[in-house]
């Protein structure tokens, strides 16, 4: 999909915005001075600025006459006396009006850390107040920032009005290098939490996040933020991504096929949804700490029959595959131990849990990533740990060494327009790729 032909507004909003973007790009470019410009014009960048007024600005009503706009942030334990005050709003009717009036009844609450404006006319009377009550929150629009407007009516009284506005869509690209851990990474890159939980679950079905990770490993990801003037206020959906583990690079794009319902395909069209995630438990900040142990348990896996990962007692344990539950309860070395029946002669076993997830009966269906129960000591156990198998015609095998099934490729019919998305993405990604490389030749010098 080209965003230039996007019959959506907010597409219209990002590459207007990229191309503003694109031309700091060329003066990042020029000022490093040896950063070739890319052949083809960039449609996006890092961190992008809209230079767009939001409409607040733009009203004209707010222009003439020219207001004096003051902004202050709630602290803990303010009191609206105090809020007006700091704003220098001296009208004897107003604080009245914010405490009693039911279409100002947002104010009511005065959350920390939230911004009130109020703009004063040259004679210091209020034009408006605006409380940015809820700066950016997911509903049915999209993303959007809700705030109270309070005028004066012109009769000595005020009016009320709640408004809404649409966040700003920022694509951003970041790019981490694996040191210690990838929220380590993650955090030094500035990216957000869900961003990290999104790449390992987009990638989940082709690394296992919990053992696999290394030193060195490193990863690029292009994503979109929103912002409300200037600032984030949320995260949206990964477009692409590139993560190279143990020397192999995994890449990942969203491609949603004549606006249909989207999925995330590595650059060359295969599905990423894999029929098996590559392993049972969730991905958190707490449980990343033990995936760059260099043994991650002391036991081999001839004789053993299964994988084992420590983990904190209580940690959510998801189901591997789409399944159904065929044994729950206790056997003598596996403690509390789940088996399910999962595709053809599949089956995966989950054992020394704390705890089965409430409800849990033999004969249920789970979906893939669904929690099945948590991580405990049970049965044979030393620690906290998961025991888990992976059967073919119930015979254990090492899940880490088989090519588990995977889903369908693309039809030849998408392919095309599936390989502009990619190029599209590949041309940002190689660029921080130079940029990146320029940088460290420049302090090797
Ligand atoms: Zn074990």
């Amino acid at each position: 999909m080209n965003l230039d032909e996007s019959p959506h507004p907010t597409r219209h909003r990002i590459t207007k915005s990229l191309l503003i973007a694109a031309t700091g790009l060329f003066i990042t470019a020029a000022a490093l001075a040896v950063v070739k410009p890319p052949e083809a014009p960039l449609p996006a960048y890092v961190a992008l600025q809209t230079l767009e007024l939001s409409p607040i600005h733009a009203r004209s009503a707010d222009i003439t006459p020219a207001p004096f706009i003051a902004e202050t942030r709630i602290r803990r334990g303010d009191t609206m006396a105090a809020v007006l005050q700091r704003l220098k709003v001296d009208d004897p009717g107003l604080q009245p009006f914010l405490v009693q009036n039911k279409d100002a009844r947002s104010i009511y609450k005065l959350y920390p850390g939230r911004v009130v404006q109020a703009a004063l006319d040259d004679r210091g009377a209020l034009v408006w107040l605006r409380y940015k009550h809820t700066p950016g929150t997911q509903d049915s629009d999209g993303f959007v920032s809700k705030w109270l407007e309070v005028r004066p009516d012109g009769s000595g009284d005020f009016t009320a009005t709640e408004h809404r506005t649409p966040a700003e869509v920022e694509v951003r690209i970041a790019e981490g290098n694996i040191t210690s851990s990838l929220f380590g990474a993650a955090d030094s890159a500035d990216i957000p939490d869900a961003i990290t939980i999104e790449m390992v679950d987009i990638l989940s079905s082709k690394i296992d996040f919990v053992k696999d990770l290394r030193q060195g490993d490193k990863f690029r990801v292009v994503y979109d933020a929103y912002t409300h003037e200037g600032r984030e206020v949320g995260t949206g959906k990964i477009r692409a991504l590139e993560f190279l583990n143990r020397g192999q690079t995994y890449s990942a794009v969203w491609y949603a096929p004549d606006n249909d319902q989207g999925a995330y395909y590595d650059f060359a069209g295969n599905s990423l949804k894999g029929a098996f995630l590559r392993n049972a438990i969730k991905f958190t900040r707490i449980t990343s700490r033990f995936g760059l142990r260099k043994h991650p348990i002391h036991k081999q896996w001839r004789g053993h029959n299964g994988v084992d990962y420590a983990a904190p007692s209580g940690t959510p344990i998801r189901a591997t595959a789409d399944g159904t539950v065929e044994f729950i309860g206790r056997q003598n070395g596996y403690g509390n131990v789940i088996i399910l029946r999962n595709y053809g002669n599949y089956s995966t076993l989950y054992a020394h849990q704390s705890r089965f997830a409430a409800g849990l009966r033999r004969g249920a269906k789970v979906e893939q990533g669904q929690i099945i129960g948590y991580v405990g000591s049970t049965g044979w156990a030393t620690g906290p740990h998961l025991h888990y198998e992976f059967r073919i015609a119930k015979k254990p095998v090492d899940p880490l060494a088989v090519d588990l099934p995977v889903t369908r490729p693309l039809e030849p019919a998408q392919r095309k327009a599936f390989q502009s998305v990619v190029a599209q993405y590949q041309t940002h990604i190689d660029f921080l790729a130079r940029i990146q490389d320029t940088k460290q030749d420049l302090a090797q010098r």
